[in-house]
């Protein structure tokens, strides 16, 4: 279905031809006429479907269609909540690209930076707030912000609210709210907590599901490879300078090895940056532009950057170390391979991660073949590798034909407006 027919108006329909879209993504196609409706929502959907334009533009719609009579200045109308600084950042562009014929004004509330400026914007007026949860408490403590006349409620990366232990916060400003207004929740995955925040602050919402929930996306070629950890920087380094990795997202899992990874490749004469949370607020923003704009080849960072952020043309994600949670995986690979690009993720396990390896490849329901890297090979960890893949393949075996002979659970099946919950078998 081409945007014309989602029943947006043509302002922004001139927004979108603007941001060099020709047709909807699949999420779109399926919030946007949901969401002009008034209808809650919940959307699941992977890193780097559209989600951003899916929520923005019906929000947008209704502040176009229906502005608020003899208003004296602007009123909040939507909120929207995100679980990183950058991610906000990263919105409010999207709203003032999508939103540049409707004449709107939005503002992105978040830690790290002076005050002043955000209270100086509010106290003009804004119609849309994209904050993350910390600093938007901190301007509800000084009566700074005035949520009485909002419409429209946006939870992004839900899930990622309750990794980074947000969730209280972001239950506390829900109170304050008005009730009477829409809620769309958008995670990449869903788990029970998700489901139990939804139950909790959104009336009948809609399911809509888009792709398999656990699968990285189509676009990405993901390679394993074994290595010893003492050996991991100098492979690394190899891989930069032997093979054509024209931007590259390193993750590493602490922010000193993010810190040690960044200044081994400065040292080598590679364009490098570390992006992570001990950094200023616009130290973040400095590595992230620089990176967007190609003056970095590389950007070492942790996990603050796995979610949202989008840069186009990421050609590699490298995990220098294994995620330890399954769904991080997903979330740092999905940085490559956007939109419809293609995109290559690498993972580098060491003796010590094997577990999360598996634990991942349980998650995503594929099994990776570890490979070696020449130079860097080590037989003995390799062997032990397959050997390990061997038993956890039986062990789920045997772990299937215990499960069939279970009783039948809830399951959420089909996508779009007829999802509904099944039982299965
Ligand atoms: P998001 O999932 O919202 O972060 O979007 C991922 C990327 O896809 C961003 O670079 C968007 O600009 C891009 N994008 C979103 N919608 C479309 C579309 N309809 N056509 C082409 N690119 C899109």
């Amino acid at each position: 279905m081409p945007f014309t027919k989602l029943g947006l108006s043509d302002p922004l329909l001139r927004g979108i031809l603007a941001s060099g879209y020709t047709s909807p993504t699949e999420i779109q196609s399926e919030a946007i006429p949901m969401a002009l409706s008034g209808q809650d929502i919940i959307g699941c959907a992977q890193t780097g479907t559209g989600k951003t334009a899916a929520f923005v533009l019906p929000i947008l719609s209704r502040i176009f269609r229906e502005r608020p009579v003899k208003a004296k200045k602007r009123v909040i109308r939507s909120l929207i909540l995100t679980p990183t600084r950058e991610l906000a950042v990263q919105i409010e562009r999207s709203i003032h690209n999508y939103g540049q014929f409707v004449g709107v004004r939005a503002l992105a509330i978040y830690g790290g930076v002076d005050i002043k400026k955000q209270l100086e914007t509010l106290h003009r007026g804004v119609d849309i707030v994209v904050a993350t949860p910390g600093r938007l408490m901190d301007h509800m403590r000084r009566g700074s912000i005035d949520f009485g006349a909002m419409e429209v409620l946006v939870l992004d990366e839900a899930d990622r609210m309750f990794d980074m232990g947000f969730i209280d916060d972001v239950r506390k400003i829900i109170k304050t709210l008005p009730e009477q207004r829409q809620t769309m929740l958008f995670s990449a995955t869903i788990p029970p907590e998700v489901q139990q925040l939804a139950a909790g602050v959104q009336k009948d919402p809609q399911m809509i599901q888009i792709g398999e929930q656990h699968n990285p996306i189509d676009t990405i070629t993901q390679h394993v490879y074994a290595v010893l950890r003492q050996q991991k920087l100098d492979m690394l380094l190899h891989m930069l300078q032997n093979r054509p990795m024209q931007s590259v997202l390193v993750f590493s899992r602490t922010k000193h090895g993010a810190d040690k990874i960044h200044r081994k490749l400065e040292h080598a004469d590679i364009a490098s940056i570390a992006l992570h949370s001990g950094r200023s607020q616009s130290q973040r923003q400095h590595a992230l532009d620089g990176f967007k704009s190609g003056k970095y080849q590389v950007m070492v960072a942790t996990d603050i950057a796995a979610r949202g952020i989008d840069v186009r043309g990421i050609s590699h994600v490298v995990n220098f170390d294994v995620p330890l949670y399954a769904r991080d995986y997903i979330h740092r690979i999905g940085r490559t391979g956007r939109a419809t690009n293609a995109g290559d993720a690498i993972t580098l396990v060491a003796p010590d991660e094997q577990e999360y390896l598996r634990k991942i490849e349980h998650f995503i329901g594929q099994r990776f073949e570890p490979e070696q890297y020449e130079g860097f090979t080590c037989a003995q960890f390799m062997a032990s590798l397959s050997r390990t893949q061997e038993q956890t393949r039986s062990q789920r075996l045997v772990a299937r034909v215990r499960k069939a002979s279970r009783k039948p659970r809830l399951t959420r099946r089909g996508r779009g407006k007829g999802s509904h919950l099944a039982v299965a078998h």
